[in-house]
């Protein structure tokens, strides 16, 4: 198949692109910077999309994962870097397909769980209404309303949850201070964690461009979803690591300001969407994902 990715030089993109690039496939990667680190692929940068957007013409698939890092201080100026990164790429792609005699047979936009706003104790899937209360919660609504622009293709919007690896993304850094022996719960431990591991990440995305009766919102987290303190001790647990001593939230208010709702504040996300669809998760339980990684 003929794949182009946006987003490629990222953790979820370069896992993606090598996994295509194994099963043979033909790739492109769409970047800002024309020599990305090496990725093994073509690069075209966005600028000449827009010039040239026959260079998609006849592709299978599109995957959108490109968009400004959340993983910093939430000023007034980064907040609109998070935004406008994810509307101004998911419009460049609807502005690409519209001009495309030979269209992708599917686009999968990524965006994120957080559309269904945060809550300890109601349970999210895919019929759940978007709640836009939060920073988070609107950019993921305003990132899937220009999604929705992309017109003539099958649809795909995938609702990511918190990506697992043991090298790249959030863990490592979650499971230092485990391994430093002063692991414990972040806040009231109450919040919930949706999660996924990379492997299952990238799966999804394969099964979703293949299977084609697959579209509209799609949650990518792991069918069993765990609070702060479940993580918190399931991870202690595989380290052989003791759990006790919990992180305040105010310590974390101090540190990273908004963004410390991102570790104070979660949501249950249930994959029912993909379940229903047939998709057989690799890692069902955050032991499975923790033995995995932790090996
Ligand atoms: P990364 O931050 O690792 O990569 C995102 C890519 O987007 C970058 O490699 C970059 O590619 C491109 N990018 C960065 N800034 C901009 C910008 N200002 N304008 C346009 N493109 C930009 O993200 P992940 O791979 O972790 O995630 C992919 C998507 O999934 C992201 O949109 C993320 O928000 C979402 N997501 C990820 C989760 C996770 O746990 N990882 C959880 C929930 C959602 P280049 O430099 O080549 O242009």
């Amino acid at each position: 198949m003929k794949i182009a990715v946006t987003g490629g030089t990222g953790f979820i993109g370069g896992r993606l692109i090598k996994h295509l690039r194994s099963g043979g496939h033909e790739v492109v990667n769409i970047s800002r910077t024309p020599q990305p680190p090496d990725l093994g692929v073509t690069t075209v940068t966005w600028d000449e999309l827009q010039s040239s957007p026959v260079i998609l013409e006849g592709f299978d698939a599109i995957v959108n994962l490109a968009g400004e890092s959340i993983n910093r201080r939430w000023t007034k100026e980064a907040k609109e870097r998070i935004l406008r990164s994810r509307q101004v790429a998911a419009a460049q792609i609807a502005w690409v397909v519209e001009r495309l005699q030979a269209k992708p047979k599917v686009v999968i936009n990524a965006a994120g769980m957080s559309i269904y706003g945060t809550s300890e104790t109601e349970t999210f899937d895919e019929r759940s209404p978007h709640r836009a209360v939060d920073f988070l919660s609107s950019v993921c609504e305003a990132w899937e309303h220009a999604a929705d622009q992309i017109q003539g293709t099958r649809l795909v919007k995938i609702r990511v949850g918190l990506v697992l690896d043991k090298q790249e993304g959030a863990f490592p850094l979650m499971a230092l201070p485990y391994k430093l022996g002063v692991g414990g719960r972040v806040g009231s431990g109450k919040q919930w964690m949706s999660w996924i591991h990379i492997e299952d990440m990238v799966g999804l995305i394969m099964y979703c461009i293949v299977n084609e009766t697959i579209s509209g919102p799609v949650n990518a987290t792991a069918p069993h979803p765990v609070t702060n303190q479940e993580f918190g001790r399931k991870l202690a647990r595989t380290m052989h690591r003791p759990n006790l001593m919990p992180v305040p939230a105010f310590v974390l208010r101090l540190i990273f300001g908004e963004l410390s709702t991102l570790l104070l504040e979660g949501q249950k996300v249930l994959p029912r969407a993909l379940l229903e669809y047939g998709y057989t998760f690799k890692f069902e339980t955050v032991e499975q994902a923790f033995a995995d990684m932790l090996s």
